[in-house]
């Protein structure tokens, strides 16, 4: 969605109510999608002076992402509250704006008299990804020794079955090269 000055210009009040449903990707090679479209509520302002648009709203949608423990697949919804400004030019902002950025508002300019939603929207949402997403509160993760997913099944692994060095595996997450990845493997194929 993206909204035209020209549009702006035209509208007679200067804060205006904008909902949308809308099907957006977040990019390639992400580990996370969107699985279901967005639901936008924007309160919208316009400042005619400047031209300048300030934005808050609220952002509905659910997400695929990939659980940090069992590397597991699962979906999750949000609500999200945002605000941003579009900024007709680089360098010119208003008092009242300038008292808003501080507080943290993503920034964002027009690009050929327009301003575009999507990216804000975009931009938003990957920024609010959770860094260690959870399948669960409470997900018991992979065995560290066999790589099964003890959310679904036990195994009988026990901390006297830890022969190999962990600083074997350890050297390759610090960029040791290429060590033993055979653990690693294991865990993976297991998941297939
Ligand atoms: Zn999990
Ligand atoms: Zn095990």
């Amino acid at each position: 969605m993206k909204i035209s000055l020209k549009e702006l210009k035209k509208r007679e009040e200067d804060s205006f109510l904008l909902e949308y449903r809308e099907n957006l990707t977040l990019g390639e090679d992400k580990e996370y999608t969107l699985s279901s479209p967005v639901f936008v509520k924007f309160r919208i302002f316009f400042d005619r002076s400047s031209y300048n648009v300030v934005i808050i709203g609220k952002l509905t949608y659910t997400l695929k992402l990939i659980c940090s423990r069992c590397l597991e697949e699962f979906e999750k919804n949000f609500s999200l509250w945002v605000r941003g400004i579009f900024k007709f030019k680089r360098d010119y902002y208003n008092e009242k704006e300038i008292e808003l950025t501080k507080r943290d508002l993503d920034i964002f300019y027009y690009k050929n008299g327009e301003i575009d939603l999507d990216k804000f929207v975009i931009e938003s949402i990957i920024v609010n990804v959770p860094m260690k997403p959870l399948c669960k509160e409470d997900c018991k993760g992979l065995c560290p020794i066999c790589g099964t997913n003890l959310n679904i099944e036990t195994c009988n692994c026990k901390i006297e079955d830890i022969k190999e060095s962990p600083f074997k595996v350890l050297s390759y997450y610090l960029g040791g090269g290429k060590v033993d990845n055979t653990k690693k493997e294991n865990i993976q194929s297991k998941k297939r």
